[in-house]
């Protein structure tokens, strides 16, 4: 199963808890696990606190910080950042399932991580 997003802007994470919660259930697995994957170089996936914005905002924030966009010492393209971003966060998460949905944490949410953006990007989910 397929996850369509846009971007809009270089770096944005996008909250898709709601599509893969409603993948997990339509798929009518009691116990099981959804794996969620992106297949880019330059966007990533990560879980973490869905309550206050103002989380991803300062994650984004510090990964600036931590490898500032212009970076790039070889990669001609000049986005390395982007790309040592996405190995930094990941390119995958895996949520159990429970009682026919995801078993994520109070204030967990799932996030696409765009950090070249903006594009057309697919998430693949694969309930198992
Ligand atoms: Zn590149």
């Amino acid at each position: 199963m397929t996850i369509e997003i846009k971007t809009r802007v270089r770096e944005e994470f996008v909250d898709i808890t709601g599509d893969v919660q409603r993948l997990a259930r339509a798929a009518g697995v009691e116990k099981g696990l959804a794996l969620v994957y992106s297949p880019h170089t330059t966007a990533g996936i990560t879980i973490n606190e869905s309550f206050d914005p103002d989380v991803q905002r300062d994650m984004i924030a510090h990964l600036n910080k931590m490898v500032p966009p212009g970076s790039s010492v070889h990669h001609a393209e000049g986005n390395s950042d982007a790309h040592i971003k996405t190995s930094l966060v990941g390119s995958s998460c895996t949520v159990p399932i429970i009682g026919g949905g995801l078993a994520l944490g109070r204030w967990q949410g799932i996030y696409f991580c765009e950090f070249d953006g903006p594009r057309s990007r697919q998430v693949l989910v694969h309930i198992v």
